[in-house]
């Protein structure tokens, strides 16, 4: 049962930190790049042996940028080929600048019932800072909108451990995106990609990045303001309201298999992984000619299988099921990896809990260390 994602890359303008596929200044492929998904999709389903998609995510770049008729065309051709059930999830990203109420009805109208807003922060001089194209007030309105508009299933998504801002600031931010009441709440730490301006910035001694502790402060508070606000921590950036966990992305957490459409987008079907170009242009171009526009495919192997199904399953809280881990791969893990779990156990980082591996408070925070020992 794939879940299906549709890759939406372009944006007003590029966010000073972003490194994703999006391009700015593309306006004019709005309408070929989406009749490339429509072929798309339908070329790609009729290879797929399993068409039941469980659910459907939207994202980009920034796919509220689009007119919502194009989202109507897209959900319609997924309806289509796909079997989709009436309680599947179905999310779309969107930019607070992109959003007005009707557009957001609009929206819910075409079948999506899960928005993901991209806040960011709550503190105007950060939001600017970033390169972002809101203010904090046009993020709460967009989170209003959308519950007019009908959107029962919101998550906020925000950014901690930027340039300038302290713990007391974070915090504001924080409780005043958990005072809207969402379902849903992720958290990331920022990351200073190579490439974008936020690292020359930096580079050039203009902005400095709080320092690790700073950052390991917030992420403890993040997880102890927001369990307060009533929300479980589920995966090490998400946390949702009881029954709202974002189910797209928990396939993505246990290893299962994802169709994505558009440029860059990337697939992931049984023991095969393949990449589709990521430019846009080109993406259009390939369609074009041969309905189909993947750059890469990866045959992976039961030890890429086995060591990316631990490191995934242990980003979410509740950890690696243990059983489930066993029936799929024939073995138990600790036959695999034995020497790596005791010594990441000893350093208090894992540990074993109700048939589950799963990381401690202190491994948590220190996740990407604990995964590159399953790499
Ligand atoms: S809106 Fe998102 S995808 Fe677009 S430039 Fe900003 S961070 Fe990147």
């Amino acid at each position: 049962m794939p879940v299906v994602y549709i890759h939406i890359p372009f944006c007003k303008q590029r966010c000073k930190y972003c490194d994703f596929n999006s391009y700015a200044g593309l306006d004019p492929f709005h309408g070929p790049y989406v009749r490339a998904l429509l072929s798309e999709i339908n070329f790609q389903a009729l290879r797929l042996d399993d068409i039941d998609a469980p659910s459907i995510y939207i994202g980009g770049g920034t796919p509220t940028l689009l007119n919502p008729l194009y989202m109507d065309a897209l959900l319609a051709e997924v309806y289509r080929w796909f079997s989709v059930s009436d309680a599947a999830e179905v999310t779309i990203e969107a930019n607070p600048e992109t959003v007005t109420k009707e557009k957001l009805v609009q929206l819910r109208r075409a079948g999506v019932n899960r928005l993901s807003i991209g806040f960011q922060s709550l503190d105007d001089g950060l939001l600017k800072l970033l390169g972002r194209k809101h203010s904090a007030q046009q993020a709460v309105s967009a989170f209003k909108d959308a519950r007019e508009a009908g959107f029962n299933n919101v998550n906020i998504d925000l950014i901690f451990g930027i340039p300038g801002q302290s713990l007391a600031g974070w915090a504001v931010t924080l409780e005043q995106a958990a005072s809207l009441d969402p379902e849903h709440i992720s958290c990331y730490g920022l990351t200073v990609e190579p490439g974008t301006l936020l690292e020359r910035e930096i580079a050039a001694g203009k902005l400095q990045v709080p320092d690790e502790d700073l950052q390991a402060d917030m992420f403890a508070y993040t997880m102890g303001s927001l369990a307060e606000s009533g929300f479980e921590h589920y995966e090490i950036s998400n946390y949702a309201k009881s029954g709202r966990r974002c189910r797209h992305n928990l396939v993505y957490w246990d290893n299962g298999d994802y169709i994505g459409f558009g440029a860059g987008a990337h697939s992931k079907i049984g023991s095969k992984r393949f990449y589709n170009t990521a430019n846009p242009k080109e993406y259009i171009e390939s369609i074009g000619a041969r309905g189909a526009s993947i750059s890469e495919i990866t045959d992976l192997s039961t030890g890429n299988m086995i060591s990316e199904t631990i490191f995934l399953g242990l980003r979410k809280i509740e950890g690696l099921d243990l059983k489930s881990f066993e029936a799929r791969f024939g073995r138990s893990v600790y036959d695999i990896y034995s020497a790596q779990i005791a010594k990441l156990a000893e350093d208090g980082l894992l540990e074993q809990d109700n048939g589950s591996l799963r990381l401690t408070d202190k491994g948590i925070l220190l996740g990407n260390e604990v995964f590159s020992r399953f790499i």
